[in-house]
C-alpha cells in the first residue's frame, strides 16, 4: 500500500535498509549519554543546516511530537499570552492546548480563502505570536512574503510557527521566525516518535529570562544538555539515526522544494480541469503545495477511496468538518513520481 496520507505518510525507502543496519551498528540499544550518541546528534544537527538552511545560530532540539512542542511554547516562552492566528483544525488545536496551560492565550481566526489581514491586530510586547505554516487539516499554507510581512509588523514579538506539514518539504526562511516545529512522519518522510524544535538567539534569550523549570521539556533544560549534544529523556535513538541517514542522502531543500511546487502545480491542474472534483481552496496565493485537498459529493468521494484503495493506493481521508466533503492527497518528498502517475492516471479514469 502507498500512503498518500498526509501524515503519518509513505516512508522513504531506505528505512528498512538503515533500521537493519542500526541493528547491526548497535544503535538499537546505544546510550543516549555516550560518546557515540553525541556524535551522532552533533552530525545530525549539522545536516539540518545543510540540507535544509537552518541557520548556524538557531538550536535544534530533538521532541517526541509537535503536540509536545505545542506545550514546550507555553511552559517555556509564554509569560501571559500569546496570539494563534489560524484558519483549521491544527492552528485551533495549539490553541486549545495552549489555553489550558495559559489562560491568556487569544485566538485570531481567518478565513481559509484569503490570507490573514493583520492591520487590526495588536500584540503586547510579551505576547508570542503562533502562525501554522501548512494547515494540513484543509490545506491552505503562509506564502513567505506573508511571513516577511507579520515579521516587520511585529519587529519585537517572538513568532512561533508550526511547520509539521512541511518543514523538509519546501524552503523555509527561519529567520523569520524565532521557534519552528515539525515532527517526522510527514514530509520528512520517516516514522512516527520524533519531531524537530528549532530556536532563535531571541527565543532562547527569551526562555532564559523566564526561565520556567518546571518540566523535564523546559527549554532551560533543553538547552543545557543540548550544549552537550544530550537530552534531557531518553530519545528516540533510532529515529534521530534514521533522520541522519536520510538526511545524508537527501538533496539540499531548494531542489526539493522545486520538485514540490511542481509537483503541486500538475495536482491543482488536474484537479481545476476534472470532472466531479474541485481543488477545495480556489484562491492559489494560499494553497499549500505540500497537502492538496480536494472535494466532491461524498458519495462520489467514498467511490474513489474504494478504487484507489484496490489499487494499492491510501488516499487521505477529510479532516474534522471537513471529513465527509474533502480527500487529501499528501505531495511529500518521499512519494515517487511513479506513483503520483499511477494515481493521477486513477483520477483521469474516473
Ligand atoms: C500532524 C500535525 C500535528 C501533530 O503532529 P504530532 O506529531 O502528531 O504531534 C500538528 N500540527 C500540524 C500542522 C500537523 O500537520
Amino acid at each position: 500500500m502507498v500512503s498518500f496520507y498526509p501524515g503519518p505518510s509513505r516512508v522513504y525507502d531506505g528505512v528498512p535498509r538503515w533500521t537493519a543496519e542500526a541493528a547491526r551498528k548497535g544503535i538499537l540499544s546505544m546510550n543516549h549519554r555516550s560518546p557515540a550518541f553525541m556524535n551522532m546528534v552533533k552530525e545530525t544537527c549539522a545536516l539540518l543546516q545543510t540540507k535544509l538552511n537552518v541557520p548556524k545560530s538557531y538550536s535544534i532540539f530533538f521532541v517526541s511530537s509537535a503536540t509536545e512542542c505545542w506545550e514546550i511554547l507555553a511552559q517555556s516562552l509564554i509569560d501571559k499570552d500569546s496570539l494563534h492566528i489560524h484558519n483549521g483544525a491544527f492552528g485551533e488545536k495549539w490553541y486549545q492546548y495552549t489555553k489550558r496551560l495559559k489562560p491568556g492565550a487569544t485566538e485570531f481566526h481567518f478565513d481559509r480563502e484569503t490570507l490573514p489581514d493583520l492591520s487590526p491586530v495588536t500584540a503586547g510586547a510579551g505576547t508570542l505570536l503562533c502562525l501554522t505554516h501548512n494547515e494540513t487539516s484543509n490545506g491552505t499554507a503562509l506564502p513567505v512574503t506573508f511571513m516577511r510581512e507579520t515579521r516587520k509588523k511585529f519587529p519585537s514579538n517572538l513568532i512561533a510557527v508550526d511547520a509539521t506539514s512541511s518543514m523538509a518539504g519546501v524552503a523555509l526562511d527561519f529567520k523569520l521566525a524565532d521557534a519552528w516545529f515539525a515532527s517526522v512522519q510527514k514530509c520528512f518522510g520517516l516514522p512516527a516518535g520524533l519531531a524537530l524544535l528549532i530556536c532563535s538567539p531571541a527565543a532562547m534569550a527569551r526562555a532564559g529570562q523566564l526561565n520556567e523549570a518546571l518540566h523535564y521539556n523546559s527549554l532551560v533544560y533543553m538547552q543545557a544538555m543540548m550544549d552537550k549534544f544530550q537530552t534531557t529523556h531518553t530519545p528516540n535513538v533510532l529515529g534521530i539515526y534514521l533522520l541522519n541517514r536520510s538526511l545524508r542522502s537527501r538533496n539540499r531543500i531548494s531542489v526539493i522544494d522545486r520538485a514540490i511546487r511542481n509537483r503541486a502545480k500538475a495536482w491543482y491542474s488536474l484537479f481545476e480541469t476534472h470532472a466531479s472534483l474541485r481543488p477545495l481552496i480556489r484562491e492559489p496565493k494560499v494553497r499549500s503545495h505540500t497537502v492538496v485537498t480536494v472535494t466532491a459529493q461524498p458519495v462520489y468521494l467514498e467511490e474513489i477511496k474504494k478504487k484507489t484503495s484496490k489499487k494499492g493506493i491510501l488516499l487521505g481521508e477529510g479532516y474534522g468538518n471537513l471529513k465527509a466533503t474533502t480527500a487529501r492527497v499528501a505531495n511529500f518528498p518521499a512519494i515517487k513520481t511513479l506513483e503520483i502517475r499511477r494515481l493521477m492516471q486513477i483520477f483521469h479514469r474516473l
